[in-house]
């Protein structure tokens, strides 16, 4: 239960780093929707920012051509995704030098999903075979910033939570600096976690993902999917607003910040919010948190008086 209230004050944010992901636009509209939010985001100043990698390597042009428009034309740190799926070394060594020659400096290197729904994963036969593999594969073409991921409810196919933590502690050992973590409602789930990750001698941070959540169905499925619990209280709170947006927004947010201050009294600074392309929330988010823009913001959409 959170002791921090919803506007209770955090003072002194310079202790507190963000960073947002987005992920590549498919059509004309959504490049517009992604590209307003980046601009209303970007005052706040985030650590950087992430673009995700499509299923199966699917957006690799996208992925590239919206890092390297960031580069170009905003203050913004970008970080590319990046998976070892279904591409040989030299494929994938070709995005990696088309990263370093477009200016991107941060590469969050994954494994990635077989383009099959549900299929077991088996690596490329000329491929990396592992993320430590592509690290190092990474690190030879340019001394790039790496980021990982982490899995506070284990990853589905991992036959344990040690052995999650081994292949992180492999990761850090190829070059990673932080590790950003699969969402999780449950924030007390946070704290076995980093206990076991303290013991295992991982020094490296790990960021939180953060889900504001307006599309409950849509995040229970996701959830299913990557081995996260959707608690039940979390259930209650969407039950019956399935036409009701603005509702559900309000409460994405609420459960949001209140996750934020749960896990700053843990001891959290870094979080990583999964952005879906859609400011507002984000912003609301971190404006609740203290982190205010430090310019004049593009304004919002008008609110409905
Ligand atoms: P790892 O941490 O390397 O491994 C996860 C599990 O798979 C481990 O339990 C390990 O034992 C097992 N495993 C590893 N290698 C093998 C192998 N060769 N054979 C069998 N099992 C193996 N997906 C995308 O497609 N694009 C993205 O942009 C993207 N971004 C993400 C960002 C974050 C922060 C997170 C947390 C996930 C992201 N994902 C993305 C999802 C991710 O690709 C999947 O969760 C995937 O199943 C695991 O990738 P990983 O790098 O986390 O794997």
């Amino acid at each position: 239960m959170s002791m921090v209230r919803l506007g209770d004050k955090i003072r002194g944010r310079e202790d507190l780093r963000v960073s947002f992901e987005f992920f590549p636009p498919k059509t004309e509209k959504m490049e517009e929707t992604l590209w307003d939010s980046i601009k209303r985001l970007e005052p706040l100043q985030p650590n950087f920012v992430s673009v995700t990698y499509g299923a199966g390597g699917s957006t690799r042009e996208r992925t590239h051509a919206t890092v390297a428009r960031i580069v170009k034309e905003t203050s913004l740190k970008p970080a590319a995704h990046l998976t070892c799926v279904g591409a040989s070394r030299e494929e994938v060594d070709e995005v990696v030098q088309a990263y370093w020659d477009a200016g991107i400096r941060h590469i969050v290197a994954l494994r990635g999903d077989m383009p099959e729904l549900g299929t077991p994963y088996k690596p490329h036969e000329k491929g990396y075979q592992s993320v430590p593999e592509l690290i190092r594969g990474i690190k030879a073409i340019g001394d790039f910033e790496v980021s990982v991921s982490a899995y506070p409810e284990r990853h589905p196919e991992s036959p344990d939570g040690d052995a999650d933590l081994r292949l992180l502690q492999d990761k850090i050992e190829a070059g990673a600096t932080r590790a950003i973590t699969q969402f999780t409602f449950d924030s007390s789930i946070y704290g076995t976690f980093m206990e076991r990750v303290e013991k295992a001698g991982i020094k490296v941070p790990i960021v939180p993902g953060i889900m504001p959540t307006t599309n409950f169905k849509g995040i229970s499925r996701m959830a299913e999917k990557c081995g996260a619990t959707v608690p039940g209280w979390l259930a209650d709170y969407y039950e019956g607003l399935d036409d009701d947006l603005t509702t559900r927004k309000l409460i994405a947010a609420a459960v949001a910040v209140e996750q934020v201050h749960d896990l700053e009294r843990m001891g959290f600074r870094d979080f990583h919010f999964y952005t879906l392309n859609q400011a507002d929330l984000t912003y609301a988010i971190c404006h609740i948190l203290g982190l205010k823009p430090s310019t004049k913001p593009t304004p919002g959409l008008k609110a409905a008086e």
